[in-house]
């Protein structure tokens, strides 16, 4: 049987045509949502990542999107509907709920907002792990007798996109989520994505996002939804409807080596044609461009590590940081050579902690950019924004030890 993956036209904001679009979505894959019995417990996980960004940025799950789902569901008799997240790091999602007007959505609908930080995680094993045994995820995400996830098409400097597959990220404990992006981010999605397999992919294209995502996308009407019941199938068209040629993307690539080639051939896709619906988005940056009074040692870096520092540097230079660590040395990539011990130096990527004793290093594979910008504004004397950063700061070893 081919997996079947839906694309339909979708306005934005009107409540009764976007329900309407998300029907005829599910209805061309043949009615998935009929599978949900009386009394079951429906968990939809969206893409929340910021707390005081619009929806309509591309960078959020559009609430109204949401709501059509959650109508939708209703006609199923269910015995409750949760709508949870667990927001990245350093945020709050209860914030992001009220901001996106979920707060308002659950009032008329009835639906529980769930803050996943507020409830229990639980180890799950992970079979063939090759770098995590075990991973903390949430308890109601696991005991939900459906599961329906819902991303937001848009790019990503560290994944290149962002769609299904990396939305479950959002069912993470923190820890874990520390833990992703010290063990090579794309391995990690694929193993969470091996064990947990959501019952339902409803993906938000009605704004998406492009650009230096997953914060500061550019916002795309594209105006489409796609549904599918297959993680890896719903993003391999989204990244074609996105312009990428899904064999040069990373993630791909690895889910061939490990779990076999699915075909696009073997992919039905429903609704509209990829040559009607496809939009070329534009990328994220690859790399650092050259600054005054910032050094660049780039030992053949990866691009996306590159493209992670360049976002995190021009973050730096909006708040003045850079000048006051003129001179600045920054040093990234496996073959970068031993900086020497004085000046400003910083040092960023799991593949140079032999290093990290001559200067400023930030963990990572690749790295966060936020974890780069407080580290350039402690360097400069300035608080962090998000905390002290301690709990980045274990050693590889000490990690593969505690994972379970
Ligand atoms: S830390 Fe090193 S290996 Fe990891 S993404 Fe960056 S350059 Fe590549």
């Amino acid at each position: 049987m081919p997996e079947k993956v839906s694309i339909v036209h979708c306005p934005d904001d009107d409540p009764i045509s976007l329900t309407g679009a998300v029907a005829h979505a599910l209805a061309l894959l043949g009615s998935p949502l009929s599978r949900i019995r009386p009394r079951d417990r429906v968990l939809i996980k969206p893409n929340i990542t910021a707390q005081d960004i619009s929806w309509r940025q591309g960078v959020v799950t559009n609430p109204y999107l949401i709501r059509a789902l959650i109508e939708l569901i209703r006609e199923q008799n269910p015995g409750e509907i949760l709508v949870a997240e667990a927001i990245p790091f350093g945020l709050d999602v209860k914030k992001a709920f009220s901001f996106l007007g979920y707060d308002a959505i659950a009032r008329e609908t009835g639906v529980r907002l769930v803050d996943l930080y507020d409830e229990a995680f639980v180890h799950l094993p992970v079979r063939d792990g090759k770098v995590h045994r075990s991973m903390e995820i949430s308890r109601p995400v696991l005991e939900a007798d459906y599961l329906i996830v819902v991303p937001v098409l848009k790019t990503h400097v560290a994944t290149e996109i962002s769609v299904c597959m990396k939305c479950l990220m959002g069912i993470l404990s923190v820890e874990q989520k520390r833990k992703f992006h010290f063990s090579g981010l794309c391995q990690s999605i694929m193993e969470l994505n091996s064990e947990v397999q959501p019952d339902l992919l409803v993906a938000d294209g009605t704004v998406a996002g492009e650009g230096n995502g997953p914060m500061d996308n550019e916002p795309v009407g594209l105006g489409k939804v796609m549904a599918g019941t297959n993680s890896r199938a719903v993003d391999l068209v989204a990244a074609r409807l996105m312009g990428y040629e899904p064999e040069k993307i990373d993630l791909f690539c690895m889910c061939t080596e490990q779990w076999g080639p699915l075909p696009e051939t073997e992919i039905q896709i429903l609704g509209e044609s990829i040559e009607k619906a496809v939009k070329p988005f534009k990328r994220p940056v690859t790399g650092v461009a050259p600054r005054e009074g910032a050094t660049q040692m780039n030992g053949n870096a990866c691009k996306t590590c590159a493209g992670v520092i360049e976002l995190a540097l021009r973050r730096a230079e909006a708040m003045g940081l850079l000048d006051q660590l003129t001179p600045l040395r920054i040093s990234y990539g496996p073959e970068a050579s031993r900086p020497p011990m004085d000046g400003n130096n910083l040092i960023v990527g799991k593949c140079l902690s032999h290093f990290k004793e001559t200067g400023y290093f930030v963990p990572g594979c690749p790295p966060q950019v936020f974890l780069i910008t407080d580290g350039l504004a402690e360097m400069a004397g300035h608080e962090r924004k998000f905390g002290s950063g301690e709990g980045y700061m274990f050693s590889d070893t000490e990690f593969l030890s505690d994972s379970g």
